[in-house]
């Protein structure tokens, strides 16, 4: 029988450790790696704001400004999540029997955007590669991930041209910039999507930013207060606690601390490579995917049958447990990736040495090694 894994058990197992932590050790003791640790900064006065009716009115004008500084356009809609501007999005302009076709550097793209795709009823195709991308006539709506969830960038040279194709069949561009808004343009100086043509774009306000969690989705006033209307009807929007958050988030903001991962982590790697560890290097940081994952511990310990997701996902585990790092599997959205990744451009990073991260890492392939090697093990560290 192969093992499957249950991604809310999982999940509420993961923030089981990380509340008991908090209970015992304290909260600054947990070490958030993710590059998606949030921020919810905001001052008596805004809370005071939040309990009037004016409130909403100082913080519309407030996001507007930030947010068509970060994301260009001319307005922007504050949402509950990027998901949910996703969802909006392919609500509002895509029908039935029509095709959504997506580019990105490298697969998969984000599961809302298919997930959604059938919900409508309409066809969904990835391009990894620019000279297989086309739009047909039957083209609805041209999607393009800034980068993906692992980090993966597209080239400027490819932006243009994929928005080149859309607008020569007259379909409408929208970019998936969840982290890529910052690490495109802190990292590989690109401009922001919509300066290279997009119609939409839309970040995540927690990736790479000191904000909560949620969407921020820029564009031509016009079809930014179309997909308004879907998002009200759903009940998408971020309501004014978060936008609050958000607004202080881009405050904050600053590329600074990308740009020293970004220098940082050959260093790192080179750690790694002088212990016989390869792990991929990302704009910000390194990672394992789950099948490499995988594969390190079958040379310790020969092949075996769990599948590779469950295997990163029990050293995410593991590491949360042990070292108090948070990665994503451990904690993430059901259908989010299994990469082992470090962002060292979290602000978290600060807590650890560039050894202590290495240490700790190799150590837990060990620990992971040795729940692998009995299947009985897996339940016990996942879920309960
Ligand atoms: C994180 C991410 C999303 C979704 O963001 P949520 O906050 O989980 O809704 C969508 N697309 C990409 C490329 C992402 O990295």
């Amino acid at each position: 029988m192969t093992l499957v894994l249950d991604e809310i058990r999982k999940r509420e197992k993961g923030l089981k450790i990380i509340n008991n932590k908090i209970q015992t050790e304290g909260i600054t003791s947990l070490i958030d790696l993710t590059g998606l640790a949030g921020g919810f900064d905001i001052t008596p006065e805004d809370v005071s704001l939040l309990e009037t009716y004016a409130g909403p009115a100082v913080f519309e004008e407030k996001i507007q400004k930030l947010g068509t500084e970060h994301l260009g356009g001319e307005k922007v809609l504050p949402l509950n999540r990027t998901t949910s501007g996703i969802v909006a999005t392919i609500i509002t302009y895509v029908k039935a029997g029509t095709k959504i076709v997506h580019y990105l550097a490298e697969q998969p793209g984000h599961p809302s955007i298919p997930r959604t795709a059938k919900l409508v009823g309409a066809d969904y195709v990835e391009y990894t590669k620019i000279e297989d991308f086309e739009v047909t006539d039957d083209t609805s709506l041209v999607v393009i991930t800034g980068t993906t969830m692992d980090y993966e960038a597209i080239t400027t040279d490819d932006f243009k041209y994929v928005i080149n194709k859309a607008k020569e069949k007259d379909v409408l561009v929208f970019v998936d910039d969840a982290s890529g808004a910052r690490i495109r343009r802190a990292v590989y100086e690109q401009p922001r999507a919509i300066d290279l043509g997009a119609d939409l774009s839309i970040t995540s306000t927690d990736k790479l930013m000191e904000g909560p969690r949620g969407g921020l989705m820029a564009g031509k006033s016009e079809v930014i207060d179309e997909i308004k209307l879907t998002v009200n009807q759903y009940g998408l929007e971020a309501q004014a606690p978060l936008i609050v958050g958000m607004i202080k988030g881009l405050e904050k903001y600053s590329p600074d601390r990308i740009k020293q991962a970004y220098i940082q982590k050959d260093q790192l790697i080179q750690k790694f490579n002088d212990n016989n560890l390869n792990p991929l290097d990302t704009p910000t940081g390194f990672m394992f995917k789950e099948e490499q994952v995988k594969e390190i511990i079958e040379k310790k310990i020969g092949s075996f049958e769990i599948p590779s997701d469950i295997v990163a996902t029990v050293y995410s585990m593991l590491l949360l447990e042990k070292y108090n790092i948070i990665t994503i599997p451990a904690v993430g959205m059901p259908g989010a990736s299994k990469t082992i990744r470090i962002d060292w451009s979290s602000k978290d990073s600060e807590k650890l040495s560039m050894d202590e991260i290495v240490a700790a890492i190799i150590d837990t392939f060990e620990q992971t090694a040795n729940v692998c090697k009995n299947s009985n093990n897996i339940e016990q560290v996942l879920y309960k």
